[in-house]
């Protein structure tokens, strides 16, 4: 086991510095690469002095040259909050197209895994609901977030072509809302959004009625769901996400709760295409993973919300 190497594409992201940081706790040795363009090397600074890993800045949309022997290849790299991907429309897609086969071969040359970081996006405005992974989804392929969703259904369809095609040993993990410490406070989602309008004591922004839905998973139980799917030889999606599913007028409410501050909620427009309902159905990832999520949502905003109280003030 202390010979395995994995190259995670996207290390200094959110979720990409979570893995990082499990495979080296698993012993193995791991290349990072990133672009920096939404990711940061802080959130790989306490690594500095490990000599199982390294980092390369580099785009993965140019051919991708990472020598030696590798086991896994978990991609990890894109845009990923509705603003960044709004901010770097062709990036976005170029990284969910050329870059997600510049990793195929990559995994290929090596006789590695390959790990792809799909979404629930690839559901749309789902009319199914909780969504199943035989659900094909409802997206619109001309709309604002189209460059996210229909990037990462190519995604998709390319990981299952090197499958069938060039016998590439693939997985496919649909990652739902996922929150914790390293999300980067202005990326504009809900969860960093709301956390931080409360500690500055400023109005929480609620887009449209809060009606909406969305089921928020913690990024340790994330890690582990992938983990988990890299050893299980599954090759076909997987859900990783929490059933736990509330209003986003719920959220703001538990935000107020949990930061303990009665700041406004303001409404402010509902952008275009926003999903109405969004929650996994994991009995597949319980089934074939043994995997359900394990942190409480109480428990997982606490952490969360003392990493972004440091950030706020410091
Ligand atoms: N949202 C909101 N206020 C904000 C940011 C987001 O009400 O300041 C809502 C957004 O409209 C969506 C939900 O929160 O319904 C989750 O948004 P996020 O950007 O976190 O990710 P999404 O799940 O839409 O990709």
């Amino acid at each position: 086991m202390s010979e395995q190497r994995a190259v995670v594409l996207g290390a200094a992201g959110f979720i990409g510095s979570h893995l990082v940081e499990r495979f080296l706790a698993e012993g193995w040795r791991v290349t990072g690469v990133d672009n920096l363009i939404t990711g940061t090397r802080r959130n790989l600074e306490h690594l500095a002095r490990e000599p199982r890993f390294d980092l390369i800045e580099a785009d993965i949309c140019a051919p991708l040259d990472v020598p030696g022997p590798i086991r896994a290849v978990l991609d990890f790299a894109s845009p990923a909050s509705p603003i960044d991907y709004l901010k770097h429309p062709f990036e976005t897609m170029h990284v969910g197209s050329i870059g997600v086969e510049n990793a195929l071969r990559l995994a290929k040359r090596a006789g590695a895994t390959f790990v792809l970081s799909s979404t629930s996006e690839v559901y749309g405005d789902p009319l199914e609901h909780p969504q199943r992974e035989t659900y094909w989804g409802n997206v619109n392929p001309i709309g604002p977030r189209a460059v996210y969703d229909e990037a990462k259904r190519f995604a998709e369809a390319i990981t299952m072509a090197y499958r069938r095609y060039e016998k590439v040993d693939v997985r496919i993990a649909r990652i739902f809302n996922t929150y914790g410490p390293r999300m980067r406070l202005d990326d504009g989602r809900v969860v960093p959004t709301f956390v931080a309008q409360a500690l500055r004591g400023e109005a929480i922004t609620l887009f449209g009625d809060g009606s909406q839905t969305r089921s928020f998973l913690y990024v340790d139980d994330n890690v582990e769901a992938i983990w988990r799917l890299l050893r299980s030889g599954y090759q076909e999606p997987v859900n990783v996400g929490n059933p736990h599913e509330l209003t986003i007028m719920e959220f703001a409410r538990a935000v107020q709760r949990l930061v303990g501050t009665r700041v406004d909620i303001v409404q402010r427009p509902l952008p275009e295409d926003d999903p109405k309902v969004r929650k996994p159905d994991i009995s597949r990832a319980r089934e074939i993973l043994g995997w359900e999520p394990k942190i409480g949502f109480d428990d997982g905003m606490r952490r969360t919300i003392a990493w972004f109280r440091e950030r706020v003030r410091g």
